[in-house]
């Protein structure tokens, strides 16, 4: 599998576990739900200075807070673009409760590696590898940072970035 791997990309993502390893390069390559999102309720633009990715994510909410539709656009590593793309794949359609319960369970699978099944984590499983790489999991949260901060407001636009003091 590895002579698949043949550019820059394999370095960032050559120590996570091999087995994940396509899952990653093939939703950094070919991300879902990349683009713009007519009618968005929120736009959340996230940075993430230490390794120069940027998320510019849009919610639009439903009449009771559950994210309607989702989409990102956006540059930086691949794990910062496939977790975009793995993030939105799996909250569209997502009532505001379960995407509160997957955001703490998807940061607890990247910064210790605790695995709750009982939440469903499905393919969001593959970012796992990132918890052995402080920097990575920066990377891997930062749209789901970008996405707590659109739950936080519903409306308008907003800023975050992996350097403030607060963010986790
Ligand atoms: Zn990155």
């Amino acid at each position: 599998m590895g002579n698949l791997i043949s550019d820059g990309m394999n370095t960032e993502i050559g120590e996570l576990e091999e087995l994940y390893q396509e899952v990653i390069l093939d939703h950094s390559r070919r991300p879902r739900n990349f683009g713009e999102l007519p009618g968005a309720s929120v736009k959340v633009h996230g940075d993430n200075p230490a390794c120069g990715d940027e998320i510019h994510l849009a919610v639009k909410f439903d009449g009771n807070g559950g994210l309607e539709d989702i989409k990102f656009t956006g540059h930086g590593c691949a794990i910062s673009q496939a977790s975009a793309s793995l993030m939105t794949a799996k909250l569209r359609g997502k009532s505001r409760a379960e995407v509160e319960q997957m955001l703490l369970a998807f940061h607890d699978l990247v910064t210790t590696g605790k695995n709750d099944g009982a939440k469903n984590l499905g393919d969001l499983q593959v970012m796992r590898g990132v918890r052995k790489f402080p920097q990575r999991v920066k990377c891997a949260m930062l749209p789901w940072r970008a996405v707590e901060q659109a739950l936080r407001q519903s409306e308008g636009e907003a800023t975050v970035s992996t350097e403030e003091p607060e963010f986790g």
